[in-house]
């Protein structure tokens, strides 16, 4: 934990439903070596609408960066992944581009592949024939990547400057 965190939490009027009922809660946190950055999280306790997103207090401005996972360790990098960016697994043919769905996350490349891995099980189960056995390929590929047994490349590409990938820590 770091001194300059900080949290912020106050109610507001919910933009989907109009009611005095949206919930805002802002963290604010020094991130070694990606600077400050505040974690917003916004959630309507009336009709559920939520909102989860990570901006940067440095601009840097538009940021591409490339990470190579050659074995187990490089799992542990940490992934900053807000809303504006485009996160790309060439080598297993995953990616994740910005959109109104879209969530922002801070994780490891551990948990970006768990992410994959859940949005690959539920197409699996809601698909059939081509498709079906397409996902599952593409599921095992995801597996072997999780053990470090296959390398492959994360791709951020950020134009607002607001995502990054930090190595393990003795790297
Ligand atoms: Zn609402």
């Amino acid at each position: 934990m770091d001194d300059d965190r900080k949290e912020l939490s106050y109610k507001v009027t919910c933009a989907n439903c109009g009611k005095e009922a949206l919930n805002v809660k802002e963290v604010y946190s020094n991130i070694p070596r990606f600077g400050r950055t505040v974690m917003v999280s916004m959630l309507c306790s009336n009709c559920g609408y939520r909102v989860f997103d990570t901006v940067s207090l440095e601009y840097k401005g538009p940021a591409k960066q490339e990470f190579q996972v050659k074995e187990a360790k490089d799992l542990r990098a940490r992934v900053i992944r807000s809303t504006t960016s485009t996160l790309t697994i060439p080598e297993l043919g995953l990616a994740l581009r910005p959109g109104p769905r879209s969530e922002a996350f801070i994780t490891n490349v551990e948990g970006v592949l768990d992410r994959f891995s859940a949005i690959a099980e539920q197409l699996v189960s809601g698909s059939e024939g081509g498709v079906k056995g397409r996902t599952r390929t593409a599921l095992e590929k995801i597996r072997l990547a999780m053990e470090g047994r296959v390398p492959f490349t994360v791709i951020i590409e950020d134009e607002f400057g607001n995502s990054a990938i930090l190595p393990p820590e003795g790297t």
